[in-house]
């Protein structure tokens, strides 16, 4: 279905499905990738995801017992997305949406990153603030779910409450802390280099 699924060992394995072990439920399902993409509506924006999803919103699927994640037992679509269309990549990294929207799984609007890079993405997300692409115009249905989750982006009510606290006196490095953010993350905002179109 997926034109690049030039898909590499364990995730043909688990395709094969030849389930075992884990009993009759376990034996029933279907292969991975199937599972997989009977839970993407595409679009011609971001492929959301309509399966199960995490209290942050990522997209979330039963691995095979055949793939290395199984023990895992629920692994994340998106990263299971980057696997599919790209092949195997480093554990230890992100997958990061370029389209900051959790649940959409479209292999284009992925990309590797360190968690360092996840962090400064999210200090760095009121630069694009206006525009057509920014995110609440592509995704305007985010909007609720980033502000009410918090931790994805830093919220606008955040930005604000970083900007009092350090005026009130509170350390950059006390508040990079609270928020878990880098330093120069909130300098960033309380010099209003980032975030500079919230008052
Ligand atoms: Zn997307």
């Amino acid at each position: 279905m997926f034109p690049q699924a030039g898909v590499r060992s364990p995730t043909r394995r688990a395709l094969a499905g030849r389930a075992r072990a884990g009993g009759e439920t376990v034996s029933a399902m279907k292969p991975l990738e199937e599972r997989f993409w009977a839970k993407v509506r595409k679009s011609d924006g971001c492929w959301e995801w309509a399966g199960v999803k995490s209290p942050k919103g990522y997209g979330l699927i039963r691995a095979g017992v055949n793939h290395p994640w199984f023990r895992k037992r629920r692994m994340m679509a998106h990263r299971l997305s980057y696997e599919l269309a790209f092949g195997e990549f480093d554990q230890e990294l992100c997958v990061l949406h370029h389209c900051d929207n959790p649940s959409c799984v479209r292999p284009s609007h992925l990309f590797l990153g360190t968690h360092g890079a996840n962090v400064k993405d999210k200090c760095a997300k009121g630069r694009q603030a206006r525009g057509a692409t920014h995110g609440t115009r592509t995704h305007p249905e985010s909007i609720v779910r980033g502000e009410r989750q918090g931790s994805h982006k830093l919220t606008r009510v955040e930005v604000r409450e970083i900007r009092n606290r350090y005026a009130g006196g509170e350390t950059q490095s006390a508040i990079a802390k609270a928020y878990n953010v880098t330093r120069t993350c909130v300098g960033g905002i309380v010099r209003r280099k980032e975030w500079r179109w919230l008052d």
